[in-house]
C-alpha cells in the first residue's frame, strides 16, 4: 500500500515544513515502530495478542488477575516475549525521533510499547504509558529491580522472587485489569492540548489513551500526522497520512541528521 512516489514525495516536503515551523512537537508511538525492530506485536490484532501461546489466550496471560494466580506462566510467555528484548535495536524511526528530540524539533514522545528502545535510540523526553520492561517492583514490600538483573532469572525458566522478602517480582508494566498511570496520562493529555504538531507512528489508534489523545490537539488546530499501516478513524482528520513507516523513517533520516540544531524561543514546562 504504498503511496505513489510522486504523492509521498509531495507529502515528505510538507512535513518537513511543519516539522521546522511547529513551535511544539509531540509524537505518539505504537506497535508498528517496535515491528521495524523485529518484535513482535502482542497487543493489537493481528499480532500475538489475537493469537493462542500454550492453550492459553494472550490478553488472560497479560492481564493481572492471571499474573496473581500463574506468575510462572506469564514469566514462561515472558522468556519467549519479552526477556528477550536486548537482541533487539532501535529502527530507523526511533533514530529519527531520538535526533529530532536532540536537535530541538520535537517537544515530548509517548509511547504504546513497554521495549525500552526509545531510550536504546537516546530519547530523554519519552513516556511509557504501558509501562516498561525496564522497570520491575516486588509485590510484596515494593523494592525495585531492574530489567538486567530479572532478566537473566527468567531466561533460567524461574520467576524472580524478591530477595528481601521473597514475595513474586512482577514487571512495571500496565497489565490488562489495570488503570494506566494517571500521571502519565495526564501529562500526555496536556502536552496534546498545547501541541502545534502531532506524528502518530505505528498506531491505529484503537486503544485508550491513543483512541482519544489526536482529538486534543485537533480540537486546538493543530496539524496531525498519521505513519501507519492500516487505516484510523482520524485518516480523515490528518493533514497527512503516510502507510509506510520504513520508506519515511528512510527519507527522514538524512534531512533530519543534516538539520541545524533549534534554539528554543519558548520554553514548555
Ligand atoms: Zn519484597
Amino acid at each position: 500500500m504504498a503511496e505513489s512516489l510522486a504523492h509521498f514525495e509531495e507529502n515528505l516536503q510538507i512535513l518537513k515544513t511543519l516539522i521546522v515551523d511547529s513551535t511544539m512537537t509531540v509524537a505518539f508511538t505504537g506497535a508498528g515502530v517496535s515491528t521495524l525492530s523485529g518484535i513482535p506485536d502482542f497487543r493489537s490484532a493481528g499480532g500475538v495478542y489475537s493469537s493462542q501461546w500454550e492453550g492459553y489466550d494472550v490478553e488472560e496471560v497479560l492481564s493481572i488477575s492471571f499474573f496473581r494466580r500463574h506468575p510462572d506462566i506469564f514469566y514462561r510467555w515472558g522468556n519467549e516475549f519479552m526477556y528477550q528484548l536486548e537482541r533487539s535495536t532501535p529502527s530507523i524511526i526511533h533514530t529519527v525521533l531520538a535526533l529530532l528530540e536532540e536537535k530541538g524539533y520535537l517537544d515530548g514522545l509517548f509511547t504504546q510499547n513497554i521495549d525500552m528502545l526509545h531510550k536504546k535510540a537516546g530519547n530523554k523526553k519519552y513516556w511509557e504509558i504501558h509501562g516498561s520492561a525496564e522497570h520491575h517492583s516486588c509485590t510484596g514490600c515494593n523494592a525495585h529491580y531492574s530489567y538486567e538483573v530479572i532478566a537473566p532469572i527468567v531466561r533460567k525458566g524461574e520467576v524472580p522472587h524478591c530477595t528481601r522478602c521473597q514475595s513474586v517480582i512482577r514487571p512495571d508494566i500496565v497489565f490488562y485489569g489495570e488503570n494506566l498511570n494517571s500521571a502519565v496520562l495526564n501529562r500526555a493529555v496536556e502536552m496534546f492540548k498545547q501541541a502545534k504538531l502531532c506524528i502518530v507512528l505505528g498506531s491505529s489508534l484503537v486503544v485508550q489513551p491513543a483512541a482519544t489523545l489526536p482529538s486534543y490537539a485537533l480540537a486546538h488546530g493543530a496539524d496531525l500526522v498519521i505513519v501507519n499501516a492500516q487505516t484510523t478513524s482520524y485518516d480523515r482528520a490528518a493533514t497527512l497520512r503516510f502507510t509506510d513507516l520504513a520508506q519515511l523513517g528512510e527519507a527522514l533520516l538524512p534531512w533530519v541528521q543534516g538539520l541545524k540544531k533549534k534554539r528554543s524561543l519558548v520554553s514548555h514546562s
